[in-house]
């Protein structure tokens, strides 16, 4: 089984409502012809709701509370982000993990939240430099992942995985795609082997300074099922761009010949 390819934008802090428009405007006259969305702030979320539905773009949001309610001044629940309409929540960023001390349980709680409103999770998983340089990528992924795992088991189906190296997050440098291949290959492994997944039922993401140059040849890497676009998705043609590369890349592998 395949997916189609997705391509989800992440525009952490930036963006507005007039932005928001001026892609929505290009997304009506270009369609998009692969799955994509745009996971705003959110106090973005109304007007994704009401200028993007009017387009092949979902929309969603780049966190959520742990919590499913009650007093937590500040936080934002699941349910009140599936309220505008949302399809995804991204879990797990580095920018969380690292700059909010999201610890791997939290972003099991976060998951368990997005679920139960009906939307689905974006986990991000990956190395940094340090652990890259201590030969430690398998085992940090091996430790994200059987988090989930132990919570999620088959249901992770329902999750969508994207690798994402720390160390290529807004560097303008991609990681290689060796790199990619190998490291989608374990996380199917691991998914395969502690959870009973099968290869192909998880969509697996790469993400790390995706951009309009190097997007063909990342989305057309068998298996790479989308990407997750930080500084290029603020781009409006840059964007679309990229959503045209998975498209042709989708296009490309129906038409590959079969081999053997
Ligand atoms: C991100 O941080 O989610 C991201 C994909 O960033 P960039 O594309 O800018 O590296």
């Amino acid at each position: 089984m395949s997916f189609p390819k997705l391509v989800v934008g992440n525009w952490k802090m930036h963006g507005s409502s007039v932005a928001l428009m001026g892609l929505a405007e290009l997304a009506r006259s270009e369609r998009p012809a692969c799955d994509a969305a745009l996971c705003v702030p959110y106090p973005l979320l109304s007007t994704a709701q009401s200028v993007l539905r009017a387009t092949t773009l979902r929309w969603g949001a780049q966190d959520c509370s742990a919590h499913a309610g009650g007093a937590h001044t500040g936080e934002v629940s699941a349910e009140l982000i599936a309220r505008f309409g949302a399809r995804y929540v991204i879990v797990g960023h580095h920018e969380r993990r690292a700059g909010h001390a999201e610890s791997d349980s939290v972003v099991v709680e976060k998951v368990r939240r997005v679920l139960a409103a009906g939307m689905t999770p974006i986990v991000c998983v990956g190395e940094t430099a340090g652990e890259r340089d201590d030969n430690e990528t398998h085992s940090i992924l091996r430790q994200q992942l059987l988090q989930l795992v132990r919570h999620f088991g088959r249901g992770l189906s329902a999750v969508i995985i994207v690798y994402q190296p720390v160390w290529t997050i807004g560097c303008g440098e991609a990681a290689t795609p060796g790199l990619i291949d190998d490291t989608r290959a374990f996380i199917v492994h691991t998914l395969g082997y502690h959870a009973g997944l099968p290869a192909g039922s998880v969509r697996i993401l790469y993400g790390g300074s995706v951009d309009r140059r190097n997007a063909g040849a990342i989305l057309s890497r068998a298996g790479v099922d989308g990407v997750l676009v930080g500084a290029a998705s603020l781009r409006p043609d840059d964007f679309i761009d990229i959503c045209r590369a998975a498209a042709r890349s989708a296009n490309e592998g129906e038409l590959a010949p079969l081999s053997g």
